[in-house]
């Protein structure tokens, strides 16, 4: 499988990098706001850059609050 964020060969659908960054925004912004997003794919490229350590977690947030 590839990871669904950045494309890595993967045994989920989630690599670890991502599953990580992903993990850490549901908890700040919770379950229930997470869920209520109908596509998230466009965080990704900003998942993939917060494993880079271009962005914080921080910085995504903020980001999906301006698409609310
Ligand atoms: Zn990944």
């Amino acid at each position: 499988m590839q990871c669904t964020v950045c494309g890595v060969e993967t045994e989920s659908k989630y690599c670890k990098d991502c599953e990580m960054i992903m993990e850490e925004i549901i908890q700040k912004v919770g379950e229930k706001r997470w869920n209520a997003i109908d596509d998230c794919s466009y965080i990704y490229p900003m998942i993939v850059r917060a494993t880079k350590g271009e962005l914080t977690v921080n910085d995504i947030i903020n980001a999906m609050e301006v698409e609310d």
